[in-house]
């Protein structure tokens, strides 16, 4: 078994998505992620195969380790040529497929009354719901029936290999990391990454839905007891010290709490406000992010009891515990 890897850049963001190539013994192909459908995905997907001494068909399956368009968008593609089968967790399938359950795509309004809780006032939900629309749309969705599930705990066995699933929800519901039980390694997606903190991008379905931090948080702590040999990350340099980055991680969502608690101070202020002020900068699709930042962070201090929910007229307001 050898592992390729290529990056592949993102549109319009400025950094890379990397795509792991995995050549079995019997010189059949795994790819971890797809990579975004960009320009570049063609060429340097064919380099790799070039490197690798395999063929188009050669590629069997498709791992995707969370429905991030730069983590899958360029599947169709790849399915199209080899015909691989795509493997995605249940929770994250309707982000590959447009399918009926994607509100954003069929029923907005059941957007808008989460959005109206959070304080973010009705003129600006339109717009917010547009900027997600627009960066999800231009993706081949792909086809229902080249999709495969994963569940947490399975080996997927291939000659030679067999790769463990960790369902590690927190950034995307459906995030999955894969273990090598041969070697080791691990392929954590977006839930493990060093140079940014992954965004525990909140989930619009559920009761409990500002507890993507503390998500991330269990999931990570599952990656750590993994004592894998290393991880291969969806973006950026392989991770050899992953305790390390792991504990740098807790290191900045602590430190990003107090900065929340310095905003609250002695306020009583809703969701929206607060990634305001967490975030002065923030652009258009870049303010789904930082309510998804803003939210995953007040619900981990809300299990630590040092703020507490207070609504008034529909809306939540935070304030310090
Ligand atoms: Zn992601
Ligand atoms: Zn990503």
């Amino acid at each position: 078994m050898q592992i390729f890897d290529y990056q592949v850049p993102i549109p319009e963001v400025g950094f890379n998505a990397n795509v792991y190539l995995i050549k079995l013994e019997n010189s059949e192909s795994i790819l971890v992620d797809a990579g975004p459908n960009a320009p570049q995905a063609l060429d340097a997907l064919e380099a790799t195969l070039k490197k690798a001494e395999v063929s188009w068909d050669s590629i069997r399956h498709i791992l995707v380790t969370h429905g991030h368009y730069d983590h899958y968008s360029f599947a169709a593609q790849i399915v199209e040529r080899s015909g691989a089968r795509v493997w995605v967790h249940p929770a994250d399938r309707h982000k590959l497929t447009n399918a009926s359950d994607n509100p954003f795509f069929v029923n907005q309004e059941a957007v808008f009354p989460f959005l109206e809780k959070l304080g973010v006032q009705k003129a600006k939900i339109a717009n917010l719901i547009e900027e997600v629309i627009t960066s999800e749309r231009g993706y081949k969705p792909l086809s229902e029936s080249c999709i495969s599930f994963l569940s947490q705990g399975t080996d997927l066995r291939f000659p030679g290999l067999t790769i463990k699933v960790i369902h590690t929800p927190g950034h995307t519901p459906g995030s999955c990391c894969f273990q090598l039980v041969e070697n080791g390694a691990v392929f954590t997606g977006d839930t493990l990454l060093t140079q940014v903190t992954p965004n525990p991008v909140f989930d619009i379905y559920g009761e409990e839905r500002d507890l993507s931090l503390v998500r991330l948080q269990e999931s990570m702590t599952k990656i750590r007891r993994l004592r894998a040999s290393r991880a291969y990350p969806g973006h950026g340099k392989p991770i050899l010290e992953i305790d390390r980055a792991i504990d740098g991680q807790f290191s900045r969502m602590g430190k990003r709490c107090e900065q929340v608690l310095q905003i609250l101070g002695t306020k009583r202020l809703d969701t929206f406000s607060i990634a305001n002020e967490l975030f002065p900068s923030g652009g258009r699709y870049h303010t789904w992010l930082a309510l998804s930042e803003t939210l995953g962070h007040l619900g981990w201090l809300r299990i630590q009891k040092r703020v507490r929910i207070r609504r008034n007229a529909g809306i939540v307001y935070w304030e310090v515990q």
